[in-house]
């Protein structure tokens, strides 16, 4: 084994930052506050880091957590065999073998939700989309609109880093088949919308990769506090949903900007983008071509106000 390619340690030994039994995800962790306990007793800018810093702490520990989570008993078991037994290619690595977490900044504006991860890409590098053919298509596309610091992503020690972006997927553990049950997507949703919970604060877009992506987020955006249109608006390559933000004080909500603009009326939004799924049967086929990808990730990123 190259234990230069273990991206967290031994995949299957305990890490003390993580719990070892069953995590329940209908409790995931308590969000760290991200408003100061009392009067504004420090600079406005000393508040503003502080904010940042709980809320990159928060999401840090909602991460950890995920990365502890058992809940799906036959999920377990196939992200844990996969990881026993490897493919033959990757037979020097030490896979990860666990749910994989969200990957990007804390203060993201776009955010793309995927499927789940693969089991000799994700679930083998710790990383989203890190590894596999899907994630060479989506970060080479999201290096070419300047979202991303370099096209390719191998490993968690490779470099990358995203700008105003995070990357996620509505399950978390790599599925027989690449294909979770409606109940497995059912059970991880809590983490999601802790997850959009915590990113709320600055995010304005999001892409969603393909319909089991689309049919699994939009009950999260309601739990997570945006109003998603009834009967729910269908999944669809180019579909643009603006969902109406929460009010609220607390820059998580209005009074600060229409949907997708960050102006200065009505509560805060997000605008939804469907894009199909950076699968290979789809890129192969051309069902989606790079310049359709980029399309799609070039318009959200306006929405969400990036460069
Ligand atoms: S898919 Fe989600 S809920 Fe199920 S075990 Fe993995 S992290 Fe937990």
């Amino acid at each position: 084994m190259d234990a230069s390619k273990a991206p967290h340690g031994s995949a299957l030994s305990p890490d003390p930052a993580i719990p070892t039994t069953a995590t329940d995800p209908t409790t995931p962790a308590a969000p760290a506050s991200a408003s100061p306990s009392g009067p504004a007793a420090h600079p406005p800018e000393a508040c503003a880091s502080a904010s940042a810093s709980a809320s990159a702490s928060a999401l840090d520990m909602l991460d950890r957590r995920v990365g502890g989570c058992r809940a799906c008993p036959r999920l377990v078991a196939w992200r844990e065999e996969v990881a026993r037994t490897k493919r033959a290619a990757f037979a020097d690595w030490t896979y990860w073998g666990r749910p994989v977490p969200g990957f990007g900044p804390p203060d993201a504006r776009l955010l793309i939700v995927g499927l789940a991860p693969a089991a000799h890409g994700g679930n083998r590098t710790g990383r989203m989309f890190t590894g596999g053919r899907s994630g060479d298509v989506l970060y080479q596309a999201l290096y070419d609109v300047g979202l991303a610091s370099q096209p390719t992503a191998v490993s968690v020690d490779d470099g990358l880093e995203l700008y105003g972006v995070r990357i996620t997927s509505p399950v978390h553990c790599a599925p027989p088949a690449n294909k979770p049950t409606p109940g497995e997507r059912d059970t991880c949703r809590p983490w999601l919308v802790q997850e959009l919970k915590l990113l709320r604060p600055t995010l304005r877009a999001v892409v969603v990769l393909g319909a089991f992506g689309w049919q699994a987020a939009l009950p999260a955006f309601a739990e997570a506090g945006w109003t998603v249109p009834r009967p729910r608006p269908a999944f669809g390559h180019g579909a643009r949903v603006p969902l109406v933000g929460p009010e609220g004080p607390d820059g998580t909500g209005g009074p600060v900007g229409p949907v997708g603009t960050g102006g200065t009326e009505g509560p805060v939004g997000l605008d939804v983008f469907g894009c199909f799924h950076v699968s290979q049967r789809n890129t192969f086929t051309g069902r989606l071509t790079p310049e359709m990808l980029r399309d799609v990730l070039r318009t959200a990123a306006g929405a969400a106000g990036l460069p």
